[in-house]
């Protein structure tokens, strides 16, 4: 008999969402999972499947029974010849990114941290950078879902198509994925180049910068012109060199303590903003290191993020209208950096890159010291200019739209909730961000 835990508090990794489930279970094997669902619908609860709590949203919160994936980890499956690798859902990419090294094998492109589930990187379009690389679900090739009335449904492009197309980005509410298979390549090393720029200079060289660079991204420091161009590319070297003109760590140590000063003399940040620019990001730096520890970067502190994707060709218009509210508004102010990154369009029905190739671009308010920050006004300010440029929010992170905005900016919205429908008809799988979002 399966045994759920009361009295478990929830809390994202930013401790900005939590919640009280009423019984929390960690299950080892799908027979569990099997008896959690079936308990659930004898007393009529709901259920929410979370993996690594990463979530700055309340999307895997719930009050009713909390499934965490932790133990269900494993790598199942290696195919050698097709470079495929199918695991169990909740095993961590950073446990799976080591792993696939012993295969000689690596995942394309990861986002900024791996201590995220596989099923959760997935459920929310987790994405990182380069335009010839779709969102991460693109990686995904098969996955596996037990349905609300208990029914395992493999899917692929070759079974259950549809399904399989929703489910790359389920939300979390089509069932619980319980296997993954995902493409991967040969394991490979990264070069990664940092170089000072401004924000005209990248803005008028966009093509180019990202015909240049693989992987390019680049950090832009609000309440100036300052900009740090991030190359990161394929190279053949086999051993991992870094090369760091500061001690980053004493820096943001540093960076917190401003940040929160700040937060009485707000008129600062401007100047923290230019004063770390000047710091940390005026020298050209370059790291060699296998792929995934140059994807990887340490998100030092918690904060507040919204990370909405726009269609490529708006990246300049949507940039110097934020530049130009912040400096028509100076008592808004905004914490560096914007990290603009881009991505390639694919055909997942909830992707923000749903057929378009997409600029993502992720503003930030730091907590120094669990402090919030106030932030209304520079994201009414963003929001608005994203919704005006045809934005989609990352599912991820903190948005407040509804389905009257998806419906007009999905094509494929009601075709997700008609399956969502089909799969979950009493809504077992659903929670307060959800209905939210579906209704
Ligand atoms: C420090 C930090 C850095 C980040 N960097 C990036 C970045 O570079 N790019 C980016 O796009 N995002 C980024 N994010 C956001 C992050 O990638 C997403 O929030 C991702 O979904 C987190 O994965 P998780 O395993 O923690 O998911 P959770 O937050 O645990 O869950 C996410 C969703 O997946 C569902 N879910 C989880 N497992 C299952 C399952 N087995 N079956 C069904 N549903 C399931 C949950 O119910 C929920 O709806 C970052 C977040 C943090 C905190």
């Amino acid at each position: 008999q399966v045994h759920g835990h009361g009295g478990v508090q929830f809390q994202n990794w930013a401790k900005t969402y939590g919640c009280s489930p009423e019984l929390y279970f960690q299950p080892t094997s799908v027979e569990e999972i099997k008896e959690i669902l079936e308990l659930a619908r004898q007393r009529n609860k709901r259920v929410k499947v979370v993996g690594g709590g990463h979530s700055p949203s309340d999307i895997a919160c719930t009050d009713g029974f909390m499934i965490q994936m932790g133990k269900m980890n494993k790598i199942l499956k290696v195919d050698k010849e097709k470079k495929q690798v199918t695991v169990e859902a909740g095993i961590l990419l950073s446990d799976l990114n080591v792993e696939l090294t012993k295969y000689g094998l690596a995942l394309a492109n990861l986002g900024a941290v791996s201590e995220v589930a596989a099923a959760g990187v997935i459920g929310t379009g987790t994405h990182n950078t380069g335009i010839k690389h779709g969102i991460l679900p693109t990686q995904v090739v098969a996955l596996t879902l037990l349905t609300a009335a208990g029914e395992i449904l493999e899917c692929s492009e070759g079974s259950h198509a549809d399904i399989f197309q929703a489910a790359r980005v389920h939300l979390g509410c089509l069932g619980v994925v319980l296997t993954i298979t995902f493409q991967c390549v040969p394991e490979f090393y990264l070069q990664e180049t940092t170089f000072p720029s401004t924000l005209k200079e990248v803005l008028d060289n966009l093509d180019s910068h990202l015909q240049r660079s693989e992987y390019f991204r680049f950090l832009w420091f609000p309440h100036s012109e300052n900009v740090s161009v991030i190359y990161q590319d394929h190279t053949m070297a086999l051993m991992g060199w870094a090369l760091w003109f500061w001690d980053y760590a004493i820096g943001y140590y540093l960076l917190e303590f401003l940040l929160w000063v700040s937060t009485f003399l707000p008129f600062l940040v401007p100047w923290i903003n230019r004063g770390f620019f000047w710091l940390l990001f005026t020298s050209k730096g370059e790291k060699v290191d296998l792929s995934y520890k140059v994807f990887n970067y340490e998100c030092r502190f918690k904060q507040h993020v919204q990370d909405w994707a726009i269609p490529i060709e708006k990246t300049k218009d949507a940039l110097l209208e934020l530049k130009a509210a912040l400096e028509s508004s100076p008592k808004v102010v905004a914490h560096y950096p914007v990290e603009v990154r881009f991505a390639q369009a694919d055909s997942i029905l909830l992707s923000p890159c749903f057929q378009r190739d997409s600029c993502y671009m992720n503003i930030i308010m730091y907590r120094p010291y669990g402090k919030d920050v106030p932030r209304l006004d520079y994201w009414l300010a963003y929001e608005g200019i994203m919704k005006k440029f045809g934005g989609r929010p990352h599912w991820a992170k903190a948005h407040a739209c509804t389905r009257r905005d998806f419906e007009k900016i999905y094509p494929g919205f009601p075709k997700f909730c008609s399956i969502r429908e089909k799969l979950d008809p009493t809504g077992m799988f659903l929670n307060t961000y959800l209905e939210k979002v579906l209704y």
